[in-house]
């Protein structure tokens, strides 16, 4: 393998792809092989350090990693579809926080996505305001012990590890009493049940922790510190969420594709529609298509001038700006359909999502029920739009009464 570090350019990171490809080609081996050569590689996010799947380069530069492996190989892996959380999110606190040995035993796995994580923040009586969270670790010699419920846990129903927010002092004012642990989801007192979503999917779950035992190394960051870790956590999931539009790709791309199939042109789109009604619906899909391309490149802009760690509010602003762009597209995708838009065919199951045979026309009714939630997951777009204000324009912040007083005299509704 020839060396890493910020020397390497644009050529010298193709050689390494392709030195890659020669240890251990996608269409050749299974995933798990190609996934952890790809890690071994450097090439896993070529922004981590050397040593933890990177090379130490700009977060920009891995789109030439996936550009040189689709050139040469018929199978690809898509990151972020394979283990969201844990590469998105779990992965960049992990680097950050965790002591050595979790590092080397965690990151790899992460990647190949033999470990799905979860986050654990959310809870029935703090969603926006995560910090006033009522989960208890208490301490119990060297372990920790948890009770509580938390809500709205995508993929815990797979997830072998979670990023667990927990109150350890209710004493303290409610950011200072938090810490952060790694949670086993395997361990005795960790019951998951599925919640259903507008789609019919469940996509995500409620967490009731009872009397669950975790190891006292397995706190990230310094007991009592936990929201720092969390600010980690959850700045690297808008920039994983906002980060979804690349250009020629996303929702935007299945839109046309559906205008080009489906739309009036087609016959069965034509369909009791004027030349006027078609000319608009034209213009609208043109103006998303736009609007699309340059959330596409304001987010390469961004990770180009990246570095691993704690990203800024850049961030959110994409975050706020795709979760509001894909309910657009997704509202228009209906229009294109016309009137069929009405009739869900695939009925109505209850169902965990996997990623099933699903038509164009399927899609775009089911994309639309399912990006209503883009602007609440990974915080909604009314908070987005207040560390826009605050972080970017430099506005007065909300005012926050709460901030100095201990977290138990807080007065709180039933959960
Ligand atoms: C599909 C999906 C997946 C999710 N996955 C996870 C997960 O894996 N793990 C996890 O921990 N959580 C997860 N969540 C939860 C998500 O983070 C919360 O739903 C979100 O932070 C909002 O919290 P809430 O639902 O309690 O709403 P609330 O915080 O109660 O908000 C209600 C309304 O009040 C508004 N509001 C609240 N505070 C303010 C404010 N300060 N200024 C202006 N308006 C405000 C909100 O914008 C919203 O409109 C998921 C949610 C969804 C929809």
């Amino acid at each position: 393998m020839s060396g890493g570090g910020e020397a390497i350019g644009e050529e010298a990171l193709r050689a390494r792809v392709r030195e890659l490809l020669a240890a251990a080609h996608p269409d050749e081996v299974d995933r798990v092989t190609f996934r952890r050569a790809q890690y071994d590689h450097g090439l896993a996010w070529v922004h981590f350090p050397e040593g933890y799947g990177g090379l130490g380069l700009s977060p920009g530069l891995q789109a030439i990693v996936d550009d040189e492996i689709a050139r040469h190989a018929r199978t690809t892996y898509a990151d972020l579809v394979l283990n969201p959380i844990g590469i998105g999110m779990g992965a960049p606190t992990v680097l950050a926080y965790a002591p050595e040995a979790y590092k080397q035993a965690l990151l790899p796995r992460i990647f190949t996505a033999e470990d799905v994580w979860c986050q654990l923040f959310s809870e029935p009586g703090a969603g926006s305001d995560v910090a006033g969270l009522a989960t208890r670790a208490v301490r119990d010699g060297d372990d920790w012990i948890v009770n509580g419920q938390k809500v709205w846990a995508s993929l815990a129903h797979r997830a072998s590890w979670a990023m667990l927010l927990a109150r350890t002092d209710p004493d303290k004012p409610k950011h200072d009493g938090l810490s952060y642990f790694l949670l086993d989801m395997r361990s005795p007192g960790v019951e998951v049940r599925p919640l259903y979503q507008i789609t019919g999917d469940a996509e995500f779950n409620e967490v009731f922790l009872n009397d669950v035992r975790i190891p006292g190394d397995r706190i990230l960051g310094k007991e009592g510190a936990g929201w720092r870790v969390a600010i980690t956590t959850l700045m690297n999931e808008r920039v994983a969420i906002g980060g979804y539009s690349r250009p020629g790709q996303g929702m935007a791309e299945k839109l046309l594709r559906l205008w080009r199939e489906e739309g009036p042109s087609s016959p069965r789109g034509a369909q009791g529609r004027s030349a006027a009604e078609i000319a608009v619906l034209r213009d609208e899909v043109v103006r998303v298509h736009v609007e699309s391309e340059l959330l596409g490149i304001t987010n390469q802009r961004t990770k180009d001038a990246m570095r691993a760690g704690t990203p800024g509010p850049e961030g959110s602003v994409a975050k706020l700006v795709q979760a509001e762009l894909n309910k657009e597209i997704t509202e228009l995708a209906l229009s294109v359909i016309g009137s069929d838009a009405l009739v869900y065919e695939t009925g109505y199951p209850l169902e965990r999502v996997e990623a099933g045979e699903r038509s164009l026309r399927e899609f775009a009714k089911h994309d639309f029920l399912r990006s209503r939630a883009n602007s609440i997951e990974g915080g909604t777009s009314e908070v987005m739009r207040n560390i826009l204000g605050e972080r970017m324009l430099g506005l007065p912040g909300e005012p926050r009464a709460d901030k100095d007083v201990p977290w138990k005299e807080i007065p709180r509704g039933r959960a």
